[in-house]
């Protein structure tokens, strides 16, 4: 199936790879890999445009030598709200803005998220595809 990513998270990438152009890109991902294709994961490009399917979240490497500190990215992200989040992980903790909105859960998947944070956007395509900059 043909698919893309979202062009909100590409923007994110975008401004991360700008603010921190020799960060490590080691945890990087976008589509999901067979372990995630496995489970319900935003990873798998299941929101559909048109024929497209297309995928709503990324993971962004945490280095903060080379200026990507995930925990202030989160931080940031956090305080702006921004309507196109549906949920953040990051080193064992969950915020969603749909589930308990914006509380800080404990997350206790089996993926701790402190290699890279986690970003999913929400399946509206005025929402995922909002190339709007983000507050990093
Ligand atoms: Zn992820």
């Amino acid at each position: 199936m043909a698919w893309r990513t979202a062009k909100s998270l590409i923007l994110l990438r975008a401004q991360i790879d700008a603010l921190a152009p020799h960060r490590s890109r080691a945890s990087d991902g976008t589509i999901g890999d067979a372990a995630h294709a496995a489970q319900k994961s935003d990873h798998n490009p299941w929101v559909m445009d048109g024929a497209v399917g297309v995928v709503t979240a990324i993971d962004i490497t945490h280095d903060a030598h080379n200026g990507c500190d995930a925990g202030k990215l989160v931080e940031q992200l956090i305080a702006s709200r921004d309507p196109r989040i549906k949920y953040i992980i990051w080193n064992s903790q969950i915020i969603s803005a749909v589930n308990k909105p914006w509380q800080l859960r404990a997350y206790t998947g089996k993926n701790p998220h402190t290699h890279h944070f986690h970003l999913s956007v929400l399946p509206e395509r005025a929402l995922y595809d909002l190339e709007h900059p983000w507050p990093v």
